[in-house]
């Protein structure tokens, strides 16, 4: 399979509704070991999206995945705003005129879009960044060889869990050092949701 433009309105779709459905429980997340906002940040930051993403045309995703980013750094604010918007900013550069994207163009997109994130927030892997989970997830994509081996929900499900049992070393949670312990970090839960949307794109 290749991901077109209808793949990523109805992957940025599927994203939506559960940032949505779980608006509530992220800002609780972010309430134990942040400023509480981040339910809010991502629940106003998409809705924005689908209003822009849905009257406007594509002809390729490039520019349906820089209007994506455009409207991330704009509307979500926060930490977490820049490094979203980071990232598609960097899958749509990776993807230049592309009208569909095969799956190693799919892996080189994460690839820089990992990268951005990492340079944007200065954060490596282990640190209850949501780094965990993008990290991880393109380990797994590095991996497979097409779009239908990678368990993209299940690899980003763990590596959510994961974040449970780390010691916050960057963000708002940093500053309640061995106190974040125990505690979900809110960014990993929403990338975790992106990719679960994903996968169900590409499952469909
Ligand atoms: P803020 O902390 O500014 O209120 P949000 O609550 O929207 O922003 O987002 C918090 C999330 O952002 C964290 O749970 C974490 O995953 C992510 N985050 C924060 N700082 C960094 C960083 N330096 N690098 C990577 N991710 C980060
Ligand atoms: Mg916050
Ligand atoms: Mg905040």
């Amino acid at each position: 399979m290749k991901l077109d433009v209808a793949h990523i309105l109805d992957w940025m779709e599927k994203a939506n509704d559960k940032i949505q459905q779980n608006k509530t429980y992220l800002t609780s997340l972010d309430q134990a070991i942040g400023d509480g906002d981040h339910g809010i940040n991502m629940a106003r930051g998409f809705q924005e999206v689908i209003g822009k993403i849905s009257a406007s045309d594509y002809s390729n995703v490039s520019d349906l995945l820089k209007d994506i980013s455009m409207t991330l750094l704009s509307k979500v604010g926060g930490a977490s705003g820049p490094l979203y918007g980071t990232a598609f900013l960097k899958m749509s550069m990776a993807l230049k005129d592309s009208d569909s994207v095969d799956y190693p163009q799919f892996v080189h997109a994460m690839e820089e879009a990992l990268q951005g994130i990492k340079q944007r927030g200065k954060a490596e892997k282990g640190e209850k960044t949501l780094v965990d989970v993008w990290e991880t997830l393109l380990e797994q994509l590095k991996e497979q060889d097409d779009f239908d081996s990678v368990r993209f929900e299940e690899t980003a499900k763990l590596a959510m869990e994961s974040t449970k049992e780390l010691e916050a070393k960057k963000g708002r949670a940093a500053y309640l050092r061995e106190r974040s312990i125990g505690h979900l970090d809110p960014g990993s839960v929403s990338s975790y949701y992106i990719f679960s949307s994903l996968s169900d794109v590409v499952k469909e």
